[in-house]
């Protein structure tokens, strides 16, 4: 891993960010301490961009390379995965379709204007309160996830873009991802989550400077050396 960062850094190599991290994972995949390790590297990561004064961002994988999320947090969260699966299972599909559906009417009525400044047409805005759903290409996302203490309350909920955005936050490969994926049920432990930021309903929101930016992969894959 050592070699392959320093021919990345000298600009000796070109990866496949998504090939390369499978099969470096497969050889890591009886190291109990590496994904821990990974997940306090990305919060250290995050740490250090304050205390240089940067503006928050948090650094995330997606297979078509790495991004950094301005206006993002990387959080240390003690998460427990539920223990209750038939009650996880109720809120993730009944009753979130549900909240779903009334917070977008809700959104497309009552926070127009900063969906309109986010960049949605009104023909788009008029189509959420028509019909509760989300404009093409958009997810509702939980900023707590609903497999720890998340839960369906409007506050938890942001709409966001699938590409390039959504999908980075859930990128298979980021250290948060790579613990949750590894606990049992009931099982708990510190995860790096990357959080969104508290001061909008949408993302990317481009009149706040929340975009995401294509980072050089030797970022990313610095995390799990
Ligand atoms: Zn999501």
């Amino acid at each position: 891993m050592s070699e392959v960062l320093r021919l990345l850094r000298e600009n000796k190599l070109r990866v496949n960010l998504k090939g390369f991290l499978g099969h470096f994972f497969k050889t890591k995949s009886d190291d109990p301490t590496f994904i821990s390790n990974a997940n306090e590297k990305l919060l250290s990561w995050h740490a250090e961009r304050l205390e240089r004064g940067l503006p928050p961002a948090a650094l995330v994988y997606h297979r078509t390379g790495v991004r950094a999320l301005h206006g993002f947090t990387v959080e240390r969260v003690s998460y427990m995965r539920k223990l209750d699966r038939q009650q996880y299972k109720f809120e993730r599909e009944k009753e979130f379709k549900a909240v779903r559906s009334a917070w977008i009417r809700e959104i497309g009525t009552k926070q127009a204007t900063e969906l309109e400044a986010a960049g949605f047409s009104q023909v788009d805005i008029a189509r959420m309160v028509e019909t509760g759903k989300p404009p093409l290409g958009y997810e509702v996302h939980h900023r707590m996830p609903l497999d720890d203490g998340g839960t369906n309350a409007y506050d938890n909920l942001i709409l966001m873009r699938n590409d390039v955005e959504h999908r980075a936050v859930h990128g298979y490969y980021n250290p948060g991802e790579q613990r949750i994926k590894r606990m049992s049920y009931g099982e708990d432990g510190d995860v790096a989550l990357p959080m969104p930021p508290v001061d909008t309903i949408v993302y990317p929101n481009i009149a706040k400077g929340y975009i995401s930016e294509p980072m050089a992969n030797v970022k990313f894959l610095e995390i799990f050396e």
